[in-house]
């Protein structure tokens, strides 16, 4: 007896440059899994349209890029994760209802505890520069593995007031004019904003003040090794790039929607690497 086929998107506006379709069709290949993985464009006001009728449109789920993730949250049941992070990525429908959850979460730390094994032992300040999405869900992954303390740097100071009412004690803030005075004592260091990003201004932090046990992670991933990360490895620190989380965050909703948890292998990497070294390399999602 065959397995009928399953399918699943990503939904985004604009959606063309997303790597997901890369990510979830090798490994439905790999694993021989009846399936397709699809990108869907569709404008904010035809999402919640679009995302009550998945399961007529034969998905069994589907990962939600911007402009969508907040609108997400309000449309589905979210689990805590999602909750807490105040966005959804991934949906899925189980028992006639939508249920969403944030797997940047997850692959944040699992690409963490793949490059640098045990960097949560101790952890007693984290910096995280950003105050976006992307930073919610850094600062509530750091927060559930015990950092004692993450001091947020953002460009726009309110928001970063934002993230600490929204955590509480542990999150502290900091100007922006004082990163470079923040990193003396600091064990890692995220960056979650846009800088470094190709066709972006550049990040000006002073990672010669990092101690020599620190860690650096950049979310950005095009270009591939960024700046951060190119002088982080030169000043021999540990590293953890944003193509890691980007793949790590695939694995959850691959599981939910085709039932076999995959892999991050060398392959993959490759070959998304490969894409985005390709001349025409698009934004990211
Ligand atoms: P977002 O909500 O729009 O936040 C953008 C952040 O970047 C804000 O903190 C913003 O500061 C800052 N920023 C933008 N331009 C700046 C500039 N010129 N100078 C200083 N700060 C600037 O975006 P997001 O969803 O958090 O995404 C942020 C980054 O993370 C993107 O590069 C995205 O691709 C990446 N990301 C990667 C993954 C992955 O899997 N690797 C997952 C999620 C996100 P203000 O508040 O002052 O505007």
């Amino acid at each position: 007896m065959t397995t009928p086929a399953r399918a699943a998107c990503i939904i985004g506006w604009p959606v063309e440059h997303s790597r997901s379709p890369l990510i979830h069709n090798y490994w439905l290949k790999t694993y021989g899994i009846a399936g397709e993985y699809r990108r869907e464009a569709v404008t904010p006001d035809h999402f919640g349209g679009f995302i009550q009728s998945l399961a007529v449109r034969g998905y069994a789920g589907a990962n939600v890029t911007v402009p969508h993730k907040e609108a997400a949250l309000g449309l589905s049941l979210p689990d805590e994760r999602a909750r807490a992070v105040g966005a959804a990525n991934t949906l899925w429908i189980d028992g006639g209802f939508l249920h969403s959850t944030n797997t940047d979460v997850e692959g944040f730390l699992n690409n963490l505890d793949a490059c640098a094994a045990g960097w949560d032992r101790n952890l007693s300040k984290a910096v995280v520069l950003g105050a976006g999405g992307a930073a919610r869900a850094v600062v509530y992954a750091l927060l559930t593995r015990g950092v004692q303390g993450i001091t947020i740097v953002n460009r726009t100071p309110s928001r970063a007031d934002a993230l600490r009412d929204r955590f509480g004690d542990r999150v502290r803030v900091a100007r922006w004019v004082e990163l470079d005075g923040q990193l003396g004592d600091a064990a890692l260091f995220v960056n979650t904003t846009t800088l470094g990003m190709a066709g972006q201004p550049e990040l000006h932090a002073d990672i010669g003040r990092l101690p020599s046990h620190a860690i650096v992670a950049d979310l950005v991933y095009v270009p591939r090794v960024t700046p951060l990360i190119k002088t982080a490895k030169a000043r021999g620190l540990r590293t953890a790039d944003g193509l890691g989380m980007l793949l790590h965050q695939a694995v959850g909703g691959f599981a939910l929607w085709f039932g076999k948890r995959p892999e991050v292998t060398p392959q993959l990497r490759a070959l998304l690497e490969a894409d985005l070294s390709l001349p025409a390399a698009s934004p990211p999602e």
